[in-house]
């Protein structure tokens, strides 16, 4: 099993993705480099449409998570989906009005948004903000005054639901920097305040419990206690809120044991519980909203290197370098990632033992994955890492002045550049002479 429906093996034992031969791939871009198959993100982007329309009732909106890979060719392939976007910096926001993305559809997050974000955000037309705090709202509410316009918001709730995954990705508790609390009334008093502000217009809620979530059960705890916010908005302030928006984490498989539950199964128990819990206050359906980033494109991304060597410490491990790192691939560094690697000469090959694969960057903990079941590697293999097509290349850096790797996106049997790889002189070219 290979992770997404887009890896094979050839009949000549090497790694296809798509009808693209990975070696060849390697080849002639290079590495390292990223390999996006834009067929599986576009598959994942249907699958969320079609299963929301699907299962439930009212009106709903998948809104693709631009973090988890922005760039000018991935936000028109969400926007040719049908999907929206959310954004969560003036970057993020610059580049999905350069793609041309419909920006009503975009939500533009972030807990920290400078007065120039604000006004780049309503200039590009933006359609909502999901306003974080107090001084946000004021800031907001103030800049909205100034160019004549009624914002349209949504405050980010904490709704106090715990989830487990890795603490660094967990958001949804009360000690979180993301948004207001529900239980100690801070997010009743935030929309109290909004209520008689001129200049923005509160459309719903939001909030976004965590992220690599494999458990259905706090979304629906998350649900409950949503909606009960929505029921006491209408009930005290007479704030009719229309957008249910429960933010993105959907987990996905990096690991062998990783059992991620179904799509469908996953949106079928959210719908079930917004609906029931809708009659249970007497609420109209909302549009309801999510924002997968790793579901829509994790699994369509594969990462191509070149072992330069392979160290054997006797009764301890053996090191596989390779050409990249965590400058490209920062994952295992900041959370301990887990990813699944293969030799793309050999991709057939039964393993010969497991190995740890390290980067070139000059850091002990730079490797990017441990303990991985391979066949025997030798320098001049092409490596392929799985599931690479969500924090990766949105999260790389030039630590040790490695330039960022090119991408190739893939459909049918056309490839294409869509990020050129980085020189030396990119490297230089913001240092004054
Ligand atoms: C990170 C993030 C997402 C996307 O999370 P995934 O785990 O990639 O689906 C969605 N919404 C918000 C507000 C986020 O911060």
């Amino acid at each position: 099993m290979l992770y997404a429906e887009c890896l094979s093996v050839s009949a000549d034992n090497h790694l296809m993705i798509g009808s693209h031969d990975a070696v060849a791939l390697a080849k002639e871009y290079g590495t390292p480099l990223y390999v996006l198959d834009e067929d599986q993100m576009r598959r994942n982007c249907r699958e969320y449409r079609q299963t929301l329309a699907d299962c439930y009732a009212g009106e709903s909106m998948a809104l693709f998570a631009s973090k988890a890979l922005c760039t000018l060719h991935t936000a028109r392939v969400a926007a040719e989906e049908g999907l929206g976007a959310d954004a969560v910096s003036g970057g993020e926001v610059y580049t999905l009005l350069k793609a041309g993305f419909p920006m009503e559809k975009v939500f533009f997050h972030g807990n920290c948004k400078t007065p120039e974000e604000i006004a780049l955000a309503m200039d590009a037309g933006v359609g909502f903000f999901v306003v974080d705090n107090r001084e946000e709202l004021d800031r907001v509410n103030a800049i909205a005054g100034e160019k004549g316009v009624v914002q349209k918001i949504l405050f980010r709730v904490k709704p106090g639901v715990d989830c487990h995954t890795h603490e660094y990705i967990k958001t949804g508790q009360i000690d979180s920097k993301f948004g207001v609390a529900l239980e100690t009334g801070e997010a009743l008093e935030i929309h109290r305040r909004a209520a008689g502000l001129p200049n923005v217009r509160v459309e719903g809620v939001h909030c976004h419990i965590g992220s690599q979530i494999f458990e259905i059960e706090p979304f629906c705890e998350a649900i409950h206690r949503m909606m009960a916010l929505m029921a006491e908005l209408r009930d005290s302030l007479g704030m009719r809120t229309r957008i249910l928006n429960l933010g993105g984490g959907f987990g996905i498989r990096y690991d062998a044991k990783d059992d991620p539950p179904l799509l469908a199964d996953y949106i079928r128990r959210v719908a079930d519980t917004v609906k029931s819990e809708a009659e249970r206050l007497a609420l109209p359906l909302p549009c309801l909203m999510f924002e997968p980033g790793r579901a829509i494109v994790g699994n369509a991304g594969v990462t191509l290197y070149t072992v330069g060597s392979v160290k054997t410490i006797p009764g301890i491990r053996t090191y596989v370098a390779v050409d990249g790192g965590m400058a490209d691939n920062p994952r295992y560094i900041l959370y301990g990632a887990k990813h699944p690697a293969l030799i793309a000469d050999r991709a057939g090959d039964a393993p010969e033992g497991s190995v740890t694969i390290a980067g070139k960057c000059c850091e002990s903990g730079d490797l990017i994955a441990e303990d991985v079941p391979l066949p025997r590697a030798k320098a001049g293999d092409i490596l392929a890492v799985l599931v690479t097509g969500a924090y990766h290349y949105s999260m790389a850096s030039n630590y040790n002045r490695l330039p960022r790797p090119a991408m190739v996106a893939l459909r049918g049997n056309e490839k294409k550049v869509i990020v050129r790889r980085e020189t030396y002189d990119d490297l230089i070219s913001h240092d004054v002479p």
